[in-house]
């Protein structure tokens, strides 16, 4: 019999406010790093950039993209753009969801991975189209 954390079922509030406060808290965490790579890429000003971030704890992803020495902080970029993405999920409801089959994903799963937009069996399935 499958455990409460392995069965498909939609997260309750309270471990939906927890994924939340996770992906938050990582979020800071990457607009950190975004902060630390323009400092270090000296030879372009990027001050005004770096003062919004400290202002307002982010700074839209078009302005960085914008902006910046891109490849610097592409791999951040994405990552912050599937977490605004599962956050935008948790407000209309849709998170936890897979996006191929509809179907629930596990808590445990979410809970490893909040961003996880699709359950093992199709993420598996997706690696193994993407491989061949
Ligand atoms: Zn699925």
């Amino acid at each position: 019999m499958p455990s409460q954390e392995k069965k498909r079922r939609p997260l309750s509030s309270d471990e939906l406010k927890t994924v939340q406060a996770k992906l938050l808290e990582r979020k800071q965490e990457l607009w950190n790093d975004v902060v630390q790579d323009l400092q270090a890429d000296a030879k372009n000003d990027h001050q005004e950039l770096i003062d919004t971030i400290r202002d307002q704890g982010d700074a839209g992803l078009e302005e960085l993209r914008e902006r910046t020495v891109f490849s610097l902080i592409e791999i951040k970029h994405n990552e912050l753009r599937t977490i605004e993405d599962a956050l935008r999920r948790i407000e209309s409801g849709d998170y936890g969801r897979c996006m191929d089959c509809g179907q629930w994903i596990s808590p445990a799963r979410l809970k490893a991975m909040p961003h996880a937009v699709r359950c093992r069996r199709c993420q598996a399935q997706k690696e193994k189209i993407e491989r061949a």
